[in-house]
């Protein structure tokens, strides 16, 4: 059975079965659950001020109520400094780290954001701007440590500066209207681990610790993210008061020694993950030769990640890895009805595209569902919306609804091509 594990309460049931009316598929956010995961993170780290990760989830909505939580910004693109400084966040909450910022990503952000070199000719383009706008800038530097997750010795990576480079440039920085401030790394996502999650932030300390010495104090140190989210049902959710009392002593030791240095972490899917539902509405059912097909709306175009557990399922033998932020697990998704009591059947859940790549469950046990019902699909909030190929075949969108702490519904209709 796919839909036990999850908890939806008469407000949401009753949110659904007025939508499903209006729209064919659509997205349904709990604010509510929304301000559980950050006043959770907010309870469990006093001392850290966390950032939310615009890219998983940019809907207007969302970020109201995020940032109106006190919430930071990461930033990975000149629009989405654009975003959270549209939703009021402060400049120097706003931290731009991406890989390839062009010239004129900086040149708009600049004023606006903390910029966040990604790599060595980068710092060179951000002094080339500074020093046409005859400014001084202060800029963090993104990262590549000398050690991983799991243990010291680095890998090479697409992402920030190798530590030894950074330092390097430091010692005899030649761009005199940049100084550097801060420093940012961010390895991996998706860890369940509290005592892997502890260790690594004990390494980033002993980074910070050594920039710091270089760099004349510190900012900030922006730990990046990593705390998971319970996908499938057997996940063992990230103990998050472990991982705090872990810390503790240690964050306390790093903040005497480095008073003026805060101490950031971002999170993306912790905050809005388990918040988010996809919706989507039985279009048709068949049998072919002995199977039942429940066909859907929207389904690869409107939530990708489904499909490509299915694509994932199929192609490996064995489990395959992840490849954050598409696939994280075969089953990081629950498949559940509204009428949970109707008579359970053997089915397979497809969408209405063109293409028998749009399956997103094979032989599956779920309560009988006739056209004009729903499937409703969890973990919809983050890397759902802003992941799905929505131009694929025209098909009408998803829309976006939030429902509020008060009971208000807001409809979003997500940008059109
Ligand atoms: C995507 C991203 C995040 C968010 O990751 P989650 O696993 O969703 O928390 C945080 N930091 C950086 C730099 C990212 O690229």
């Amino acid at each position: 059975m796919t839909g036990t594990a999850m908890r939806l309460d008469a407000r949401m049931r009753d949110v659904i079965r007025q939508q499903v009316k209006r729209h064919g598929s659509f997205y349904l956010y709990d604010e509510r659950r929304i301000h559980e995961s950050v006043d959770c993170l907010a309870s469990h780290f006093p001392q850290i001020d966390f950032l939310y990760s615009i890219k998983c989830n940019a809907n207007p909505h969302v970020l109201r109520s995020i940032f109106a939580r006190g919430l930071g910004a990461d930033a990975a693109s000149a629009a989405e400094v654009r975003m959270a400084r549209a939703a009021g966040v402060p400049k120097d909450r706003i931290l731009y780290s991406s890989p390839g910022k062009m010239r004129s990503d900086i040149a708009r952000t600049i004023r606006q954001a903390v910029l966040v070199a990604d790599s060595i000719e980068e710092l060179r383009r951000i002094q080339n701007v500074a020093a046409e706008m005859n400014m001084p800038v202060a800029v963090g530097m993104r990262i590549n440590p000398d050690f991983t997750f799991h243990g010291d010795g680095g890998l090479p990576s697409k992402f920030g500066i190798d530590e030894e480079q950074a330092l390097a440039f430091l010692r005899g920085n030649d761009c005199p209207n940049i100084r550097v401030t801060g420093i940012h790394v961010h390895l991996r996502s998706q860890e369940l681990q509290a005592d892997v999650l502890a260790a690594y932030y004990r390494r980033m300390f002993r980074l910070a610790e050594k920039f710091s010495a270089v760099c004349g104090g510190l900012e900030y140190v922006n730990m990046g993210s990593g705390m998971g989210v319970r996908y499938a049902v057997q996940d063992t959710p990230l103990n998050l008061a472990a991982l705090g009392a872990a810390l503790r002593e240690e964050l306390r030791g790093f903040q005497t020694a480095h008073p003026r240095t805060a101490c950031l972490i971002e999170v993306g899917r912790y905050a809005v993950c388990a918040s988010g539902l996809y919706v989507a509405s039985v279009v048709d059912r068949k049998i072919s030769r002995g199977i039942t097909y429940i066909i859907l709306r929207n389904t690869l175009n409107g939530f990708l990640r489904p499909s490509l557990a299915r694509l994932a399922s199929r192609w490996s033998r064995g489990l395959p890895s992840a490849a954050e932020p598409l696939f994280t697990c075969v089953d990081a998704c629950q498949f559940f009805t509204l009428d949970m009591d109707a008579p359970v059947e053997r089915v397979t859940l497809a969408g209405d595209l063109c293409t028998t790549a749009d399956i997103i469950a094979e032989d599956i046990l779920l309560p009988h569902v006739e056209c004009g019902d729903c499937v409703i699909m969890t973990n919809a909030g983050s890397y759902a919306a802003v992941l799905s190929p929505m131009q694929f075949s025209s098909h009408e969108r998803p829309v976006e609804v939030f429902l509020s702490t008060d009971g208000t519904v807001l409809q979003t209709d997500l940008p059109c091509a």
